[in-house]
């Protein structure tokens, strides 16, 4: 027997609809790539998004085709998601940090039809136009008088395309399974996959996000989205933000401290989400500059893990509540959150903060749980790590055109590539990257762990850990550190700082000193191009057991 409730297909124009009906003058704020802070509403947002979704149907944009964005995170940015998305059109999010042959691989693997873009990415466009020839249109997000100055034959402009089109539109009104966006992976290992988002992932995904237990948004809250909406779809904050009414700050290509904190308390802000290094450079402006922050009251980090330093500084220095978040473009992205349970409030802040400090529990609409490598199901007791695999409405299924196969196990989950533990009051901790973890006669050893405590040496500018071949134990780990200038150590001297530390058998078999330490587009280090310059390194251990 089914149910007989109204049959509501969860589309994401409903979103925005929402808030222009019922938070019509709340302002969405952008710092302009052209300079100055421009102001609009979710009423004017919604109207214009209405108007751009008749220009993409004079261009001939039919449901299903791809519509890509190349911009910062703006007001524009936002009503050409929604434009896109209202037709039943995918959104596209390319990332500007990438190299201009990915990008090229990325608009051909899609055949984006359209780029949205904005002024600060017309040369690499120019430059490479030849290159993609799916795209019939260019649109830059600028108006009539910066188009003025602009070289780029066939180029159109947003506000003219604005003014141009009425706002006479049927959005929504098709199946909530609808792809609605589409964003790639980072491609560390062979191509970029792509990762296509349906109405009904993203719609489930901003409720879940929308828990107090997890973001936990309210209409009274000034949202500052530093995480890039083509980054993971700025972890949803452009659907979460419009859902509840809240106010939304754009930071848009401006990310320097300085920058940011001007915007944070001219603006009121509230609440904002943004990677470590953003949460660090904060820091030193405030340090630098005795700044204050008189309305920030939370704060989420994450894409890469939150240091505790960041985290205490925040709460005791400027009373603002950081929590940790875990995911992943495959998730949407959000998987996990830091935020205390019962058990873990009632404890003193200090207890709790190796609780915030992992990656965090799962909220309802993500499933989680540990194998090892033959599958088995791991406990969860805090210090069994194993490969984290997913769950869940808002999690992938099949990457964009079958790339990389079946990629779900036989219980539909699927492999995160992290290495984890969980504990018994379900905070997850990412130990490793499943390619990054060693193996060493059949265990695992954490490379990061051993390379977190090695980075804290005092002479220690950056420390890395790889598994290196060994002939009894398969692979013994190997400790690279970057010194600090002007610093000498020795091997002895950095084994005996990590005794106590670590499990005994964890201990490098070697140390190597290094001048760098290779660090990848995402300024994360490098393992894979380390592993290839130690690929014949002979540690000495392994000369004795042959
Ligand atoms: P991306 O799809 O580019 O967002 O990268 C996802 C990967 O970033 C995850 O699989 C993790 O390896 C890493 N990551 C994301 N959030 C965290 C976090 N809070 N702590 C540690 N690693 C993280």
């Amino acid at each position: 027997m089914l149910g007989l409730m109204q049959n509501w297909q969860l589309t994401v124009d409903r979103i925005l609809q929402h808030a222009a009906e019922w938070h019509a003058d709340r302002e969405i704020v952008t710092r302009s790539v052209e300079g100055p802070i421009v102001r609009t509403t979710y009423g004017q947002v919604h109207e214009r998004a209405r108007r751009l979704s008749n220009a993409l149907l004079a261009f001939g944009v039919k449901p299903g085709d791809r519509v890509a964005t190349l911009a910062w995170n703006s007001g524009r940015h936002v009503e050409a998601w929604y434009a896109a998305m209202g037709i039943g059109a995918v959104c596209h999010t390319l990332n500007p940090r990438l190299f201009a042959e990915q990008l090229c691989y990325i608009i051909n693997h899609a055949e984006d039809r359209i780029i949205f873009t904005d002024l600060t990415f017309l040369p690499v466009l120019l430059a490479n136009r030849d290159k993609m020839p799916t795209v019939e249109t260019f649109v830059v997000m600028t108006d009539a008088e910066h188009m003025a100055g602009i070289d780029f034959p066939g180029a159109l402009c947003f506000e003219t395309l604005i003014e141009q089109h009425s706002s006479d539109v049927v959005w929504g009104g098709f199946d909530e399974n609808t792809a609605c966006g589409l964003c790639y992976t980072s491609g560390t290992t062979g191509n970029p996959k792509g990762v296509l988002y349906s109405h009904r992932s993203n719609f489930l995904h901003t409720l879940t996000t929308l828990q107090s237990d997890v973001m936990g948004l309210s209409a009274q809250d000034v949202i500052l989205p530093v995480v890039p909406m083509f980054h993971a779809n700025a972890w949803g904050i452009a659907f979460s933000a419009p859902a509840v009414g809240a106010k939304l700050v754009m930071p848009g290509a401006k990310m320097d401290g300085a920058s940011i904190h001007e915007l944070l308390e001219t603006e009121g802000v509230t609440f904002s989400a943004a990677v470590p290094t953003v949460w660090q450079m904060l820091q030193q402006h405030l340090e630098a500059t005795n700044g204050k922050l008189t309305t920030l009251k939370r704060v989420v980090i994450g894409g890469s893990a939150a240091p505790e330093a960041i985290v205490r500084a925040f709460r005791d220095n400027y009373g603002v509540d950081v929590t940790h978040a875990w995911g992943m473009t495959e998730t949407s992205p959000l998987g996990t959150q830091s935020t205390p349970n019962a058990a873990v409030a009632a404890l003193p802040y200090e207890q709790q903060l190796p609780y915030r400090l992992k990656q965090g529990r799962a909220p309802l609409g993500v499933q989680l749980k540990l194998t090892n490598d033959a599958d088995e199901v791991l406990p969860k007791d805090g210090k069994t790590f194993g490969r984290l695999k997913i769950s869940g409405p808002f999690i992938v299924r099949e990457y964009f055109r079958g790339d990389g196969g079946a990629i779900l196990d036989a219980e539909g989950f699927f492999d995160t590539g992290d290495v984890s533990t969980i504990d018994e009051h379900g905070f997850m901790q990412i130990t490793d990257r499943s390619k990054d973890v060693i193996k060493s006669g059949g265990e695992w050893i954490s490379s990061i762990e051993i390379e977190n405590i090695a980075a804290g040496h005092p002479k220690s500018a950056l420390a890395a850990v790889i598994g290196v071949h060994h002939p009894k134990w398969d692979e013994r780990p190997l400790l690279l550190v970057k010194l600090k200038a002007g610093q000498t150590a020795t091997r002895e001297e950095y084994l005996a700082f990590l005794e106590g530390k670590i499990a005994k058998w964890w201990t490098p078999d070697d140390v190597v000193f290094v001048d760098d330490i290779p660090l990848g587009a995402t300024g994360k280090i490098d393992k894979k191009v380390i592993r290839q310059q130690f690929e014949h390194y002979v540690l000495p251990t392994a000369q004795a057991a042959e």
